[in-house]
């Protein structure tokens, strides 16, 4: 059977797709917290605040990082997002 021209091409199409995109999945896996929010954006603070820190959110990637803010976070640290750990 002769595949048509435009079927070779969309096939190719998406190899290639696929190709460019795998390292951006790895990027994406190593740098969890690389696109997180700014910390001045959710008045992060390294305190706790009323008694609520960041290793009791539910964010918070042990031992200093956050799933929703960029950069280093404390554990004992707090913002705006701040939501009990289930
Ligand atoms: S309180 Fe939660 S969302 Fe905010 S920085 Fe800490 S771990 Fe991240």
């Amino acid at each position: 059977m002769i595949e048509s021209p435009s079927k070779r091409v969309s096939r190719r199409t998406v190899l290639l797709a696929a190709a460019g995109a795998a390292p951006l999945l790895a990027l994406g896996a190593g740098a969890a917290n690389a696109a997180g929010l700014p910390q001045t954006a959710v008045a992060y603070q390294a305190t706790p605040k009323d008694g609520k820190q960041c290793d009791q959110c539910n964010f918070f990637i042990a031992p200093n990082a956050c799933k929703s803010v960029s950069g280093t976070i404390a554990p004992t640290g707090w913002c705006k997002l701040w939501v009990k750990k289930s």
